[in-house]
This record gives structure tokens, C-alpha cells and sequence, in this order.
């Protein structure tokens, strides 16, 4: 059933087995694992069923670590989370990455890949895919490699792209078990006078009524950003935060870092069709299978790289200007957003303007590289990177001193890059393209103007939000254990790719809902469902 949280009378306390806080891709998966069950269930979402300006406000934030897009332009608050603005990339994590490597400190993951393979295959029919099968020869996507070489194709995966908030609404609607409340924001949690667990999940409306769900479990699905900041916030018994015992909470940010290293110049037509088809004509919607190139887990081993892949985009030159436009055309958003709706002082219409301003200048140098790389704009292919980050413990989000209109403390953050990205980074490139002619492909490589730590200026990002609230068995290496439970809380779990060790160079929301669904598993065991 479906409510409408401003409609509650103000101080209102409503009652269930489990209170699930986000309705996103993680927390909607979680709430239809237990449709089947006897257990109540409430799922609380801050947003409205459709976008609304001022809710998703609540989700901008300060950035005052390495050049990142304004925090509200990362996600989306509204009933489907940024399921509703996704592309659909799926591809599970690889085996190497859930390994400890010795060459990447805080690596290694408390669970393997098998333990996961399972509750991968049943996330695949959540975002509504193929088979669970990532082998190229069952997607006939095999380019004939050399088998000494060190390139392997990675398979990815396209959902529809699935919108869990339009494809999952009317199942929740129905189910006689479930309350969803739309515009119900968790501004807190409260802890039982010990300390040991949750005992309510305080919420607002922007309409100015308050209420507070008390619960025997409570599930955090609110994205890799938000998660942290609700635990930052909730202080009143655990003075540092809740989970917060070690500092952690909010440490270990990551993203995936994309950049466009060259062009293809030519590519052999011995290259088998279905190779081609998966890599070269893909299209921008429904992409279907795509063939990535990567290494083989030998070499990186070999080489102590971080993971990565390469893929190929059509036109090459359209990427590199919408990559110096899209931080542009944010700052000019961002304008045109507070002075449609009033929302922030002036300074920060100068700040914006100021911004912006120094990207345009930008455009000189991108038209300078066209030129000297001899890219006309209606040339083919791009090659594009992208790649894993190794875990950073000063990369991270804290709280801010400024507030949002429900009275939060905003976000602030730091993103941080280390100096083995970038390294990695370059040998990945060097690597990729001196094995590229084997494949039949001819590639010029980019110069790229860079930036003050190395990185190309043009370097974008997945608006991944992982690593938040790592998962370690050992309280004092992470915030949940592997079963996503907070270690210092008996009754809370965290759902979202914040409890990722490590990035892995694929997109997380596949494997957010592998967790999900194996932590439903686990959630509905504790509480007899
Ligand atoms: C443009 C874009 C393209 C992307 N493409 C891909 C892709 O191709 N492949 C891929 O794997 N991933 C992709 N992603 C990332 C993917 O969307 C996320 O990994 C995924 O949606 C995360 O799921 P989640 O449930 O953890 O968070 P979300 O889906 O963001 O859901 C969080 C929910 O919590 C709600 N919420 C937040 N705070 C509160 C609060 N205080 N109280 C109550 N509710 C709250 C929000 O409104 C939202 O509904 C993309 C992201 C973007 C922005």
C-alpha cells in the first residue's frame, strides 16, 4: 500500500517487524523479497512518486576534494532511487576482486565471488536480463585472441534499463503486508539507551509534520552518500555517530573514474561480426551485450594494477566537448535553479557563474587537441577507459556546517584520488594500447592537458558512490560485518554499494542487489518470515 507521509498526523508513531529506509534500487528489492511473508513491512522513501525540485535539493552538498559534479546531480530522490535516471550497465564484480591483493592496502572482501553467484543470478531477473552468463563464447563475442595474450573480453549486460519505481510500483501497492510512505524523510535514528540498537527511525515531511517508525530490524538503503550522513548525524547516544566506534563511517569514498584515451583509426574487418556488433555499434539507449577489453587477472596480478576495461563510443569528438560541457552546463543548471526557485543567496549564483565561467575557458584547449589529433568530428570510434580506484581511507564524506530546509546537516565531499590510481591508469593504457594491433585495431592515443594531480582534465565520473560503510569482518577495518549488519548495532543493516571494500572496474548496481537480496535472505531467517 501507498501513502502519502504529509498526510500523518504530526507525532505520529507507526509500528513494524521491518522499517526499510530508501526506496531505491536496493531498498525496492528488498521489499519485494518479503511481499510472500507474514512480516509488516514499512518502506520509507523522501521522495515523491514523481521528481520534485524540492525534494531532490535535499541532496545537494558541498565538494571541496577533487573536481566533482554538484552532489544532486549524482542520484535522485524520488520513489525508484536513480533507477529512474540509470543506464543499465550490469556486469558482477570479478573474482580477483573480491580477493586481498598485497599490492592494494584495504583490499579483500569478507565474502568470495561463489558465495555471491547465486544471489547474482537472482538480481538478474530483477533488472529484468539475459541468462547469468558473462562467458564471451555464450555470447558468441569472442575476438579470436592470441591465447598468449594478456587481453581478455569482459562481457557486459544491459538492462532494459529497468525503472524500479514505474516496473515494481504496483506490486507494492498491492501488497497487503508493506506500507510505502512517499515524502517521508529519516532525519535521525535513535538508539536504546545502551547503545546497542536502533529503537526508532525519526522522519519529516517538508510539509512540517514529523513522525518515527520503531521497528525490530532496520534496513538502510539510501544510496552511498546519504547512508553515511544519517549515521554521522544520529549522535545522541554514540557521540561520534552511529557504527562510527573506529572513524570509518564516511571513509573510503569511491567513484569510477572514465576518460576517453584515443580513437580506433582502423579496425580489421577480419574482427568476427558479433564482436563488432557488441562493441562498435552499440547503440547510447537499450545497449544490449557489450564486449569489453580488459586484462586478464595474470597480468594485473603480475603487474599489481587495479582492475579496468576499455570499450569503444562513437563519436569521439561529442564526448570530449559534452566532457568539458557537462561541468559547465551543471554550473549554469545550478544557476538557473536557484534563481527559478530562490533557494540560495547570491553568493552562490556568483560562485556558479565563476565556475562556469573557467570551464568555457576550457573549450580552447579541447578544440586545440581536435586539431592535433585530427579527429574530424564525424570520425568514428572513441576509446574509452573505465577504471577501479583503490580503496582511500582520506576520500570521504563529513558533514558540513550548512543545513538543508529539514534541519540536516549537508554533506561535504572530499574526493580523493592516490597516486597508485593514476599509475595504474597509465600502465592499463600502455598496456591496451600497444596490445591493440593483435585485435586488428589501430589506435591514436590522446596528449591530454592534465590537472594538478596528473589526471586528464577531461576525466569524468560514474556517479558511482561506493565504500562509505566498508564491510570488514574486524569492527576496526570496517562499519558492517559480512552480513551487512553495523557491528556495534544488533538490529541495523546497510544495503548499497557504501558497504563495498573495493570498487571493481564494473558498475556496482548488479551487485548491490546480489547483497540485497542475500541480506533479505539473512533479515527474514532472524525474524521468522
Ligand atoms: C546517470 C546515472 C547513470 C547510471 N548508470 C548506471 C549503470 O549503467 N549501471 C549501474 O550499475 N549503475 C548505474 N548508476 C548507478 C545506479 O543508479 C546506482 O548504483 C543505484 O541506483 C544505487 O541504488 P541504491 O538503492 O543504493 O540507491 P538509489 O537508487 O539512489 O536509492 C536511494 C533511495 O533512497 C531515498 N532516500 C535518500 N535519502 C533518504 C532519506 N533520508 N529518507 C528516506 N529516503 C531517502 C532516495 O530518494 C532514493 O529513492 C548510474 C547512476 C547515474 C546517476
Amino acid at each position: 500500500m501507498l501513502f502519502d507521509a504529509r498526510t500523518l498526523p504530526d507525532q505520529s508513531v507507526l509500528q513494524a517487524d521491518l522499517c526499510i529506509v530508501g526506496a531505491g534500487a536496493a531498498g525496492i528489492t528488498i521489499a519485494r523479497e518479503f511481499l510472500s511473508t507474514g512480516l509488516k513491512v514499512i518502506l520509507l522513501e523522501g521522495g515523491a512518486a514523481k521528481f520534485k525540485h524540492r525534494n531532490q535539493m535535499l541532496y545537494s552538498g558541498e565538494t571541496s576534494g577533487r573536481s566533482y559534479l554538484p552532489l544532486e546531480f549524482t542520484r535522485r530522490r524520488q520513489f525508484g532511487g536513480t533507477t529512474v535516471t540509470w543506464s543499465g550497465r550490469c556486469r558482477p564484480l570479478d573474482e580477483f576482486d573480491f580477493s586481498e591483493r598485497s599490492w592494494v592496502t584495504h583490499s579483500g572482501w569478507p565474502l568470495t565471488k561463489q558465495t555471491l553467484d547465486p544471489y547474482y543470478a537472482r538480481a538478474h531477473s530483477v533488472c529484468q536480463l539475459d541468462a547469468y552468463d558473462y562467458s564471451p563464447a555464450y555470447w558468441g563475442s569472442d575476438p579470436g585472441l592470441d591465447p598468449s595474450s594478456y587481453l581478455e573480453v569482459k562481457m557486459f549486460q544491459s538492462s532494459p534499463p529497468t525503472n524500479f519505481g514505474e516496473v515494481y510500483r504496483h506490486e507494492l501497492e498491492q501488497a497487503a503486508n508493506t506500507r510505502v510512505f512517499l515524502n517521508a524523510n529519516a532525519v535521525r535514528l535513535t538508539l536504546h539507551a545502551d547503545g546497542r540498537s536502533v529503537a526508532s527511525v525519526e522522519c519529516k515531511t517538508l510539509h512540517g509534520n514529523g513522525f518515527r517508525v520503531e521497528a525490530r530490524v532496520y534496513i538502510l538503503a539510501m544510496g552511498g552518500l546519504e547512508i553515511p550522513r544519517l549515521l554521522l548525524i544520529s549522535r545522541d547516544v554514540q557521540p561520534d555517530g552511529i557504527g562510527n566506534g573506529y572513524g570509518l563511517v564516511g571513509r573510503f569514498f569511491m567513484d569510477h573514474p572514465y576518460l576517453t584515451a584515443g580513437v580506433a583509426t582502423s579496425i580489421s574487418a577480419s574482427l568476427p561480426q558479433t564482436f563488432l556488433k557488441m562493441n562498435f555499434e552499440i547503440k547510447q539507449k537499450h545497449l544490449g551485450p557489450l564486449a569489453c577489453v580488459g586484462l586478464n587477472e595474470a597480468k594485473m596480478r603480475d603487474e599489481r594494477m587495479l582492475n579496468g576495461c576499455a570499450y569503444f563510443v562513437k563519436r569521439p569528438v561529442y564526448k570530449l566537448i559534452d566532457t568539458y560541457f557537462s561541468r559547465t552546463m551543471a554550473d549554469f543548471m545550478q544557476i538557473h535553479d536557484i534563481l527559478r526557485h530562490a533557494t540560495a543567496p547570491s553568493a552562490r549564483i556568483f560562485q556558479s557563474l565563476g565556475k562556469a565561467a573557467l570551464q568555457v575557458t576550457r573549450i580552447a584547449p579541447t578544440i586545440r587537441r581536435i586539431i592535433e589529433h585530427r579527429i574530424s568530428p564525424s570520425y568514428g570510434w572513441g576509446i574509452r577507459f573505465q577504471l577501479e580506484v583503490a580503496p582511500n581511507p582520506e576520500s570521504r564524506v563529513v558533514l558540513s556546517e550548512k543545513r538543508d530546509p529539514l534541519g540536516m546537516p549537508r554533506l561535504d565531499l572530499k574526493w580523493q584520488m592516490t597516486p597508485q590510481d593514476l599509475q595504474s591508469y597509465h600502465r592499463f593504457e600502455a598496456l591496451f594500447i600497444a596490445a591493440l594491433p593483435q585485435m586488428g585495431i589501430k589506435a591514436r592515443p590522446f596528449t591530454h592537458d592534465v590537472d594538478s594531480s596528473g589526471w586528464p582534465v577531461t576525466l569524468l565520473i560514474g556517479k558511482h558512490h561506493m565504500g562509505t560503510t566498508r564491510m570488514h569482518g574486524d569492527p576496526q577495518y570496517g562499519v558492517v560485518d559480512e552480513n551487512s549488519r553495523v557491528h556495534s548495532t544488533a538490529n541495523l543493516f546497510i544495503a548499497g554499494s557504501s558497504v563495498f571494500p573495493t570498487s571493481g572496474m564494473a558498475n556496482p548496481t548488479l551487485t548491490i542487489l546480489a547483497l540485497a537480496i542475500r541480506l533479505a535472505d539473512h533479515v527474514k531467517a532472524r525474524l521468522g518470515g
